[in-house]
């Protein structure tokens, strides 16, 4: 079944508001099998909404139209498709009680406005809001359907998980698909993409799409199974395509040996937790240029106090030497941003805090502060633990907000290598 979405709202176009309730849609149906295939912002203006309801019905299997649902005279979606959709405004009975209650539970009296709420289309399946007073409605004509959501963002995934995409999965129009996402770190796009030439030009298994979704320091790799994408498509049973894109994940997992850390939208921060958890051991964070970017990264996973013995943010040479217990002549020799001091930070840190891992991380995020032998960008990490140090060096270009970020991302990684007894050796 093919989607559209038209959300409607001058506030939208303006850039008042951030549309957040195409991109819930676009996962919600997807993990539906239901393809949205385009979306449409349009102002509230009746002409401009009833062109997009025309050509949405002429493209597509399904129409949905965020927002303009309200009391308000703005809010022009309810009596618009009403009469586009050839049927007429009734007070629902039904709908009134609910609203009345709705406000008696909040100590209000409804208005007559808020009462309106409960003039309904007498040609439409409703879809129950029990958040709010408007109500989604459903409508099916000529084989295609058209939805009406609130745009109040908890309304519409209410509506869109609870009422629409139930209601649709009934008229079993919707086409299995399936999704599975590896994540992938320590590589760049392009290094992945020349890694799996050969897979996706030979190996790739029959009707099995592969996206490339990059994050700030990771990739993700999405593999799709789309039914009626596949030859064999209308034989082809869920759990047979379930089983193909599971295949497939096997083999780049296998071709990307060490850099897929985790599936499904696992973050490299929750992995690296339950890692530490699994072996009941602990983490001290040394961070210099990344002031407790790492630190803050760690702890935001839920249970960080069972991994994270805590962290310091030592950006002076002073407490360097003095928390940490590096060597000042150590500093004056090899500079604070160099493998030799990162790694002294991470063994002092591990000792001094009682952890089993540390991480130590020492750079030059610029934009000032670089030099012909380490130019901004230049980040050495050190990672402490049982089996001993290791230290690097990388590049991680300009920008100071992008250094950080990259600097925090590259630990991540090191330390999940060390974590599985495979470390990054270093060229
Ligand atoms: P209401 O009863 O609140 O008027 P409504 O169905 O008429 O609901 P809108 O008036 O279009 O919806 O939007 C209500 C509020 O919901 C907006 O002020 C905006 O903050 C938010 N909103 C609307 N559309 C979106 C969207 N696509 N993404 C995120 N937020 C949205
Ligand atoms: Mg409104």
């Amino acid at each position: 079944m093919k989607a559209i979405l038209v959300v409607v709202g001058d506030e939208i176009l303006l850039g008042q508001v951030v549309d957040t309730n195409a991109s819930y849609l676009g996962q919600a149906f997807a993990a539906a099998g239901l393809e949205l295939v385009s979306k449409w912002t349009v102002r509230d203006r009746e002409d401009e909404m009833l062109e997009a309801l025309k050509l949405g019905m002429a493209k597509a299997d399904l129409v949905v139209f965020s927002g303009g649902l309200g009391p308000t005279s703005d809010d022009l979606t309810k009596p618009l498709l009403t009469q586009a959709m050839g049927g007429r405004l009734v007070r629902n009975l039904e709908v009134q009680k609910a609203i009345q209650a709705w406000f008696e539970a909040r100590g209000r009296e409804p208005g007559p406005m808020n009462l309106a709420q409960a003039d309904l289309p007498d040609n439409c399946t409703l879809l129950h809001n029990p958040l709010g007073t408007a109500q989604g409605m459903l409508w099916l004509q000529h084989g295609v359907y058209v939805a009406a959501l609130p745009g109040v963002p908890y309304e519409f995934k209410h509506l869109v998980d609870q009422e629409l995409i139930p209601h649709l999965k009934t008229t079993g129009l919707l086409r299995p698909m399936v999704h599975h996402t590896l994540m992938v770190a320590g590589l760049v796009e392009s290094s992945i993409a020349r890694i799996l030439k050969n897979w996706e030009s030979q190996w790739r298994p029959e009707g099995i799409r592969l996206a490339y979704l990059p994050r700030p320091g990771l990739v993700r790799l999405r593999l799709s199974m789309y039914a009626h994408e596949s030859k064999d498509g209308s034989g082809i049973t869920l759990a047979g395509m379930q089983d193909r894109v599971q295949v497939a994940a096997q083999a780049i997992k296998g071709l990307l040996e060490g850099y897929v850390y985790g599936e499904n939208e696992l973050s490299l921060e929750e992995c690296i937790g339950l890692i530490l958890k699994d072996k009941g051991q602990k983490i001290f964070l040394a961070e210099s240029c990344t002031g407790g970017a790492l630190s803050a990264r760690l702890v935001r996973v839920a249970g960080a106090s069972e991994v994270v013995v805590g962290g310091l943010v030592a950006y002076s040479n002073e407490l360097k030497v003095e928390e940490l217990e590096v060597d000042r002549d150590l500093i004056l020799k090899h500079g604070a941003v160099s493998t030799e001091v990162v790694g002294a930070m991470a063994q002092g840190a591990a000792l001094r805090y009682h952890a089993d891992y540390s991480v130590a991380i020492s750079g030059i995020a610029g934009p000032s502060g670089g030099t012909v032998d380490k130019p901004v960008g230049s980040v050495c990490f050190g990672i402490h633990g049982p089996d001993g140090t290791l230290t690097y060096r990388r590049s991680l270009g300009e920008g100071r907000e992008l250094v950080i970020e990259r600097a925090v991302m590259t630990a991540m990684f090191l330390l999940w290598r060390v974590l599985i007894g495979q470390p990054v050796q270093d060229s």
